[in-house]
């Protein structure tokens, strides 16, 4: 999808940049810019992206540091949002779309049996916990996914 290297603006404040190996790749390439996530590894944009790639490619929606704790065999195993990978991988718009799409799905799988069953008593008709970490149009993509479960469902409870 998207083959042209990612690289940082240098000048993009937001970012903290670091002099480090990439976590997920291992590269340490000197000049290579590299920034650090949340749990404190470094990451370069295009590792990221392949990494979480991997992980929905899996069947996770949920994007964790796969790096080792230095000095032990500890992974670090932290979990990162999506807003965290999507700046700090450089998704691009297609990148967006094809990562918000796949994580909703891959959530709906897991969760739409149980949202439903929330609904259907009336405890719930909102956005649950880790839905609190979606963008509006991933919740879209889940509710249009939770209409059309609530079809099946609901045929297959009367007949
Ligand atoms: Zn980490």
């Amino acid at each position: 999808m998207e083959d042209v290297p990612k690289s940082y603006d240098p000048s993009d404040s937001t970012l903290k940049f670091v002099n480090r190996k990439d976590e997920i790749t291992g590269d340490d390439t000197p000049d290579v810019l590299r920034v650090e996530m949340s749990c404190g590894h470094a990451v370069d944009p295009n590792s990221l992206t392949g990494w979480c790639r991997s992980l929905m490619d899996q069947g996770h929606f949920i994007f964790y540091c796969p790096a080792v704790n230095e000095g032990t065999e500890e992974k670090c195993d932290k979990q990162w949002s999506y807003v965290e990978v999507r700046r700090h991988a450089l998704l691009t718009d297609e990148e967006q779309q094809y990562f918000e799409k796949k994580i909703a799905t891959l959530a709906a799988v897991q969760y739409l049996p149980w949202m439903w069953k929330l609904r259907r008593k009336k405890q719930s008709n909102k956005p649950v916990c880790f839905l609190s970490n979606l963008y509006e149009r991933e919740w879209k993509i889940l509710s249009i996914l939770l209409a059309m479960y609530e079809r099946v469902e609901g045929m297959r409870t009367t007949l």
